[in-house]
């Protein structure tokens, strides 16, 4: 047997990539992690002169064992061949003095379709033939709609998303209300994002519950804590370091920054996974908007979610608690899996918990965190557009700010900004910066925002308006379990 994962919690877990990906989370309430990365290294001479889905092949190989050469080959294939608007997947862009990986050119447009696309695929050859799964997912806004497309339709299989009411954009909520397929569920609820992931949390954990369920039907997430979302991300920061490369930007083996827009550390964690692999990275730049619980950690060790949760410009970085940095914390204490433990069981019960010295300053070996404010997010769309030309939406936005505050002490390092939506998502943020308006109706503001531009609009996002509305729903958060059991049973019930 491959058991190449455990948990975050508890060396006692042993399991496989494939079951990693079916249950989603560990039974224990931890994550699961590849313990000893530096195992996988890669040989980046290999690399050079590859193409995205050749890079692909060679790390996923290596971080899903259990998966023959030719199943990954084939999710590679499905995920990544018709369904991006560049055959590049992840273009790398070269604007004045800095560097551009965008993410968005997937069909939802954010980055999560990059993992979003692949996890199906994954999934679909874990299942047995007479197992269901219900993918539960919380969203901030962009995962739902990229979750949605990636599982719908798919056999076996139903989603049921979560997402907070009045708290994500005009787009995105549109997005996922007019999701067709024959699988789909999706309801706001009365709280925030965080209120979102901890009852989802609870549902996994929710014995009674899965007694309910019976032994063929499971439940599993598309969040960022499922390895089969976090490890197609990975691929990117090799992608574009060669692409860097072939613009004889950097030579093979020099040193790079990333700087990665951040809410739950999934994206960031994925560029950690690819360092530990071999990857010539210097530091990561952690950037959040004005929930700034990760930057207030960096300068004290404490963790505290006890504070207001803001709702800001970047809405999908609208997060105090970021799941993966538990993965993290368990690479840093050296695998340590009861002091994981310990601190998440304090983060629970308390909303805090404080890293001994040791551990922070490792942590500021491979990562430097900072902010910015929605003030600085105006501010930085428009100073960009009217001095580059180059259009960023506000979570690429926060990015570039704290990019710049931390270049301030490392000048030379070539760094490579990820952008993770396109700027139409969020465009009555882009066209209050660039147009200087504000618009009452979001699909006037897209228009406009192309006139003055002339940037296209994605396929998707152009289209969203006069689709049909499919799903309404608003539910108390005390209602989510019950909810779930409701649209299992309409999904499952028949073929059971
Ligand atoms: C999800 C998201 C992020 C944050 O990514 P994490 O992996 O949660 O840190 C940043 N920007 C956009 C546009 C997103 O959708």
């Amino acid at each position: 047997m491959n058991n190449n994962y455990t948990s975050t919690r508890s060396q006692k877990i042993q399991i496989s990539a494939k079951e990693a990906i079916k249950k989603g989370f560990a039974d224990d309430g931890g994550l699961f992690v590849y313990p000893e990365l530096s195992n996988l290294k890669i040989n980046l001479e290999a690399m050079k002169g590859l193409n995205y889905q050749e890079i692909a092949q060679i790390v996923l190989e290596k971080l899903l064992p259990d998966f023959s050469a030719a199943e990954i080959q084939a999710s590679i294939e499905n995920a990544y061949d018709h369904s991006f608007d560049t055959a590049k997947i992840t273009p790398l862009v070269s604007v004045n003095n800095f560097h551009v990986l965008e993410l968005f050119h997937g069909p939802t447009s954010a980055f999560k379709d990059i993992g979003l696309q692949m996890l199906p695929q994954l999934m679909k050859r874990v299942l047995k033939k007479n197992n269901q799964v219900m993918i539960l997912t919380a969203t901030s806004g962009d995962t739902g709609k990229a979750a949605l497309e990636g599982f719908k339709n798919l056999d076996q299989t139903a989603i049921t998303v979560f997402y907070p009411h009045n708290g994500v954009s005009k787009v995105q909520q549109l997005q996922m209300e007019t999701t067709s397929g024959n699988n789909t569920e999706i309801t706001a609820i009365k709280g925030n994002f965080d209120d979102a992931q901890s009852n989802v949390k609870k549902i996994f954990n929710d014995q009674a519950l899965k007694q309910k369920l019976g032994k063929n039907i499971s439940l599993s997430s598309a969040n960022s804590i499922n390895i089969g979302r976090l490890i197609p991300q990975v691929v990117y920061y090799f992608d574009a370091y060669f692409q860097l490369v072939e613009q004889k930007q950097i030579k093979l083996g020099q040193k790079v920054n990333f700087t990665v827009p951040t809410g739950n550390f999934g994206d960031v964690l994925a560029g950690f996974y690819a360092k530990q692999m071999g990857l010539p990275v210097n530091k990561f730049i952690v950037a959040s908007n004005a929930n700034n619980v990760l930057t207030k950690f960096f300068n004290t060790g404490i963790y505290n979610r006890n504070i207001p949760f803001l709702q800001t410009d970047a809405p999908s970085m609208d997060i105090q608690i970021s799941s993966n940095f538990e993965r993290l914390l368990y690479y840093k204490s050296n695998e340590d899996t009861d002091y994981v433990q310990k601190l998440m069981s304090e983060l629970e019960q308390t909303g805090s918990y404080q890293v001994s010295a040791p551990i922070l300053d490792a942590i500021k070996e491979d990562f430097y965190c900072g902010f910015a404010t929605d003030q600085e997010i105006e501010t930085t769309i428009k100073n960009v557009y009217q001095n580059d030309n180059y259009l960023m939406d506000p979570h690429t936005a926060v990015g570039y700010k704290v990019m710049r505050d931390y270049q301030t002490t490392d000048p030379d390092t070539p760094t490579i900004l990820l952008s993770t939506a396109s700027p139409y998502k969020f465009v009555h943020v882009v066209t209050k910066a660039v147009l200087n308006k504000s618009f009452d109706d979001d699909h006037e503001a897209m228009q406009q925002l192309q006139q003055f531009t002339q940037l296209p609009i994605p396929k998707n996002l152009a289209q969203v308006w006069d689709l049909p509305i499919l799903h309404q729903d608003v539910i108390n958060q005390a209602n989510m379990t019950d909810y779930v059991l409701e649209k299992v049973e309409d999904h499952f019930h028949d073929k059971n």
